[in-house]
């Protein structure tokens, strides 16, 4: 992302933002929900600040909501978790950046499954480890872990394992089964194991499963964050839980980056986690029904090939049949003529890697937008086809 004459790119999530903008296209780039965030979450987080939750917060981060976190896991993943091995962040952006800070050296490699979420390479970058992407299998019910190309991958350069599940784009969400064999992989490695889990809850057709809660290793380390489970990405309330060595390591890097994180939104994500879970299953529902939509549309479109994907807020559609064009320049086309846009699937990858060859006629569509402009969208892709 950064130039040769110092100037940062934006992300490819900002600048399909101002492509759809500047077409009047229906944006599905960036995965912001459309809906709004409850109201009972702000309304809890107006009570705070009017009790004077305005000041920095403690540097772990609220007891109350590491509290609430523990039980979550416990409840929802049957992952037993001390509240004191729970460290509050600035989002899931934050704990990643942060872990691979603290638990990747500079030279060493971090795993990922690809294509993977574009902060993962930046993360690295600044730790000055290397990314080494392992390409995900297309298989005739849908994307899989490629445990060849995983064992090949994992040795004693590697530093940590980022697995993303429920996984975005593919919405791939690894099973006990596929955990369990990860884990097997990597254990003799002596590396640790990040997981990503912000899309646990936006699962429709598949289980979420948390490795921690399989496994019980100081090694393993979870990522999850409030923006996904309540409609609220702005509010950047993430949390890591590791075993106390590592949340000690992180939390060193967390204070020079943030120091901590917002002191009202805090109790709010807390008193939410505690007391609507009902929202987290209506709020999946509400998607899943979105997602039928989008794919129905795209389905339509002769030689488009699309799976449904088992969670989270991403349809992939493959164009290869269609056209010649690669994602980007049909991505822009599909923005001006159709009035649709999307993010082309090879930027999600690393550059000119054999996963970015395979997804390159492939767009990644949100369908987390509200009702009315996934329905647009979906009239406007048919009446494009
Ligand atoms: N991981 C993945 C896979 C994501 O898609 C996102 C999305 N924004 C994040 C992490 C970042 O989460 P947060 O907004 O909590 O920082
Ligand atoms: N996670 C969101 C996505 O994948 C985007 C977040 C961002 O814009 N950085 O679309």
């Amino acid at each position: 992302l950064v130039a040769p004459d110092g100037t940062v790119e934006q992300t490819v999530f900002g600048q399909m933002t101002q492509l759809a903008a500047a077409h009047g296209a229906v944006n599905l780039g960036q995965g912001a929900p459309g809906d709004p965030a409850p109201g009972f979450l702000l309304e809890s987080a107006h009570r705070a600040m009017l009790a004077g939750h305005n000041q920095y917060s403690p540097p772990q981060g609220l007891p109350a909501l590491r509290e609430a976190v523990a039980e979550q896991r416990l409840r929802d993943w049957g992952q037993r978790t001390d509240p004191a091995d729970v460290l509050v962040t600035t989002g899931a952006t934050e704990a990643l950046t942060a872990a691979l800070v603290a638990l990747a050296p500079a030279g060493s490699e971090v795993v990922v499954l690809e294509p993977y979420y574009d902060s993962y390479a930046a993360a690295a970058a600044l730790s000055g480890a290397r990314i080494r992407p392992v390409g995900l299998r297309q298989t005739p019910t849908g994307p899989a872990v490629d445990f060849e190309a995983l064992t090949a991958a994992v040795g004693p350069q590697t530093s940590v394992v980022l697995l993303n599940t429920p996984h975005n784009p593919t919405g791939l969400v690894l099973d006990e089964e596929d955990l369990r064999r990860i884990w097997e992989i990597v254990e003799p490695s002596g590396a640790r194991v990040l997981t990503d889990e912000v899309y646990e809850h936006l699962v429709f057709d598949a289980r979420h499963t948390a490795l921690a809660a399989l496994v019980d290793d100081p090694r393993i380390v979870t990522v999850s964050s409030a923006g996904k489970a309540f409609n609220a990405t702005g509010w950047k309330v993430g949390w890591l839980i590791g075993a106390p060595a590592v949340v000690q390591a992180v939390q060193s890097v967390k204070q020079f980056l943030t120091f901590v994180s917002g002191a009202p939104l805090q109790p709010a994500v807390a008193a939410a986690l505690r007391e609507h879970p009902e929202f987290l299953r209506e709020n999946a529902q509400a998607l899943a029904a979105r997602r039928d939509v989008l794919l129905d549309a795209l389905r339509e479109v002769p030689g488009v090939h699309v799976d449904s994907p088992a969670s989270g807020y991403f349809a992939l559609a493959d164009f290869a049949e269609v056209t010649d064009e690669d994602a980007a320049a049909l991505n822009a086309r599909l923005t001006r003529e159709a009035g649709v846009t999307g993010i082309p699937a090879p930027a999600l990858c690393a550059a000119g890697s054999p996963t970015a060859g395979r997804l390159r006629s492939v767009i990644r569509y949100s369908f987390c937008k509200s009702a009315a402009d996934v329905d647009l969208a979906a009239e406007r892709i048919r009446e494009f086809a």
